[in-house]
């Protein structure tokens, strides 16, 4: 199980898929998650600043988790049968999300939810809490950060303009498993590196930390 948190656009997600390739691990994209339930509280009008409205839809909403193998093996989130892949990266979706993801009832449901992708296999997780709450006690802990011009640079050659410092101040500042480094972790600022020089820097602790647990003992 690899762990990889940090800010937003901080090469979480071509990381994480880039190692999760290299070792044959499954690929799981937690921010998909919190995208999906703002997304589908924007579908269905609810006010996203009122918690209780956001924990009620939590509730009830029918979902299921699938594993995929596209250009990756991968796991998504499902609701009604539906992956809505290009809509959790619209605008409207980024600035709403940070506000579902700071309700505590939402952070117990998803913790169950991204606990349970371990019966998929082996896992390479990316989000902002995974090596502090969701699976605090492996020993693969990534932190990814890098200066906020290079990330907003990134954002927006994906097409998308937002304000990445506001959410990352929303999300480090909220009561229920904030952004923060976890106890162990690796960091790695990647500002001015290729990805896959990030990448191998990840890639090398693994397999040092896997070589010295297969080492005989003397
Ligand atoms: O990684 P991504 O930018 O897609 O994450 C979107 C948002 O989802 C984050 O800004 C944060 O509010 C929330 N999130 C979270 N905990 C995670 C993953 C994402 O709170 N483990």
């Amino acid at each position: 199980m690899v762990a990889i948190d940090g800010t937003s656009a901080s090469g979480k997600s071509t990381n994480a898929k880039m190692v999760a390739r290299a070792l044959g691990y499954v690929y799981v994209d937690t921010g998909a998650m919190y995208r999906t339930l703002a997304w589908h509280c924007l579908q269905k009008g609810i006010n996203i600043h009122d918690p209780k409205a956001v924990a009620g839809v939590c509730r009830r909403w029918k979902t299921s988790l699938e594993s995929v193998t596209e250009d990756l093996l991968h796991v998504r989130l499902l609701v009604d049968g539906y992956a809505p892949e290009k809509e959790i990266r619209s605008n409207e979706t980024s600035a709403a999300v940070s506000h579902v993801a700071a309700v505590p009832k939402v952070r117990d449901w998803m913790k169950k939810l991204q606990q349970s992708c371990i019966q998929f296999g082996n896992l390479v997780m990316e989000g902002r809490d995974i090596g502090t709450n969701i699976f605090p006690e492996t020993d693969f802990k990534f932190w990814l950060d890098a200066n906020l011009e290079e990330r907003s640079r990134r954002r927006e050659a994906e097409g998308v303009s937002e304000n990445l410092a506001a959410r990352d101040q929303r999300d480090s500042q909220r009561a229920a498993a904030p952004l923060m480094v976890p106890l162990g972790a690796v960091k790695i600022n990647n500002s001015g590196q290729t990805p896959e020089q990030t990448c191998a820097a990840i890639l090398a602790v693994i397999r040092e930390r896997l070589a010295q647990r297969e080492a005989p003992r003397s």
